[in-house]
């Protein structure tokens, strides 16, 4: 029996990468349902290529068009937030990539671990915004978690089978998560202050979605993974160590205390983690190619400079602070980012917004989903306002 899988964000970078991976594998799965937002002729190809049960688009408008491109009658096309979390915890399926960008994921990503599905996660934003709850639900409802972000995977794979960091026996020391520093690591803040889109989403190792692409520019996306690394592995941030590689050749390591340090290399190329995690505890071709350590001629270390990239130490203060603090960095960024695509604030713009939001939303728990929701709303609104208003310095 072939396995049933939605991909939530199918047309998306990470969602591509996996449908290649179907493809490939076409023997071992089948797409169950296809989730995209507003890019509709990429999911007419997709739909008319995997004919899945169901295809869902942002708004009707959306689909409508859809509906004109699509050529067969065995697809639904369906839209909007509540079709998302249907298709994620729909009886037939097996697995659920968690592809969305931003926190639009966490509904329909928590609605398949609450459905104890294999889940694959991509989306990061999840486990910043929602960290207790979540692990709470994949433990609750017998979920298989499984990370899809290149640095937690290479994490997951050089940790032993039932890992437990507080289990004396297994030596669990430290993670060492690693960062290509991304195109502005040897800038200077003077430098900084002029950095167009463009420059921003020109990744030198990995080709991703807009959103990441600036995250890995301001150091914001090392940040939101190491509150994912902190949820998933059960460690504090002390047990993190962000180390900048250049090379993006080793996706991040485990020190245990008898000195050795175990890590998993390979291409940047997200169809390996991918391929681990679809597949797991098996392994299948991914189609990328090995690697040739005779054309690596070095690898470089640094430490991450904070001064610069003043995000990273923001998100592990909110993390530290927990409760209210990491869901309100991410609605702060999520708006920021998407102002600096705009060209509406510059790209420094980005953390000083993030540190204004941090220090003037007040603290608050956090008890259910709704309290994320609702505290998420209300960032955006005052994100936005900051933007609007002239209190920037
Ligand atoms: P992307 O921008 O390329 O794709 C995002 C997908 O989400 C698209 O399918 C889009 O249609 C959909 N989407 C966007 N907004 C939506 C909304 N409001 N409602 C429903 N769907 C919406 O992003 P990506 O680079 O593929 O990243 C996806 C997620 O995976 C992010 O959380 C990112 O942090 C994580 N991730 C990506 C990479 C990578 O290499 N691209 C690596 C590690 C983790
Ligand atoms: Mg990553």
């Amino acid at each position: 029996m072939k396995q049933q899988i939605t991909v939530l964000g199918a047309t998306g970078s990470v969602g591509q990468s996996t449908l290649d991976l179907i493809r490939r594998h076409s023997d071992r799965y089948s797409v169950f349902a296809l989730t995209g937002y507003k890019n509709i002729e990429l999911m007419a190809s997709l739909v008319n290529e995997f004919k899945p049960k169901v295809a869902i688009l942002v708004d009707q408008h959306s689909v409508d068009l859809l509906s004109a491109l699509v050529s067969h009658s065995n697809t639904e096309l369906l839209h909007g937030s509540d079709a998302l979390v249907q298709v994620a915890c729909a009886p037939q399926v097996d697995i659920v990539m968690a592809a969305i960008v931003g926190a639009a994921g966490l509904e329909p990503s928590l609605a398949a671990v609450k459905a104890g599905k294999k889940v694959l996660l991509a989306n990061k934003e999840s486990l910043v915004t929602a960290g207790k709850l979540f692990m709470d639900s994949v433990k609750d409802n017998n979920a298989i978690l499984l990370p899809v972000d290149s640095e937690h995977n290479a994490i997951f794979q050089s940790l032993p089978p039932d890992f437990d960091f507080a289990d004396p026996s297994q030596g669990l020391e430290k993670i060492i998560l690693t960062a290509s520093g991304g195109p502005f690591r040897q800038w200077t803040l003077e430098q900084l202050q002029s950095v167009t889109p463009e420059q921003a989403c020109a990744h030198p190792n990995w080709d991703m979605g807009k959103k990441i692409s600036v995250d890995s520019a301001s150091l914001m996306n090392k940040g939101l993974e190491l509150i994912e690394a902190c949820w998933l592995f059960g460690v504090n941030s002390s047990q993190i160590e962000v180390l900048v590689h250049p090379q993006s050749v080793i996706h991040s390591m485990v020190r245990y205390n008898d000195g050795s340090i175990l890590a998993q290399l390979g291409q940047p190329d997200m169809r390996t983690p991918i391929a681990n995690a679809l597949a797991w505890p098996e392994r299948i071709q991914s189609g990328v190619k090995a690697l040739d350590f005779t054309e690596i001629s070095r690898l470089d270390f640094e430490a991450p400079d904070e001064e610069k990239f003043a995000n990273l130490r923001l998100a592990r203060e909110a993390f530290n602070q927990g409760h209210s603090a990491p869901v309100v960095l991410n609605a702060a960024n999520e708006i920021a980012v998407q102002a600096f695509l705009d060209e509406r604030i510059s790209f420094l713009d980005i953390a000083r917004l993030n540190a204004d939001m941090l220090n003037a939303i007040a603290f608050r728990q956090i008890y259910s989903i709704e309290d994320v929701l609702d505290l998420d709303s209300i960032t955006r609104i005052r994100a936005e306002s900051w933007i609007n208003t002239d209190s920037r310095v």
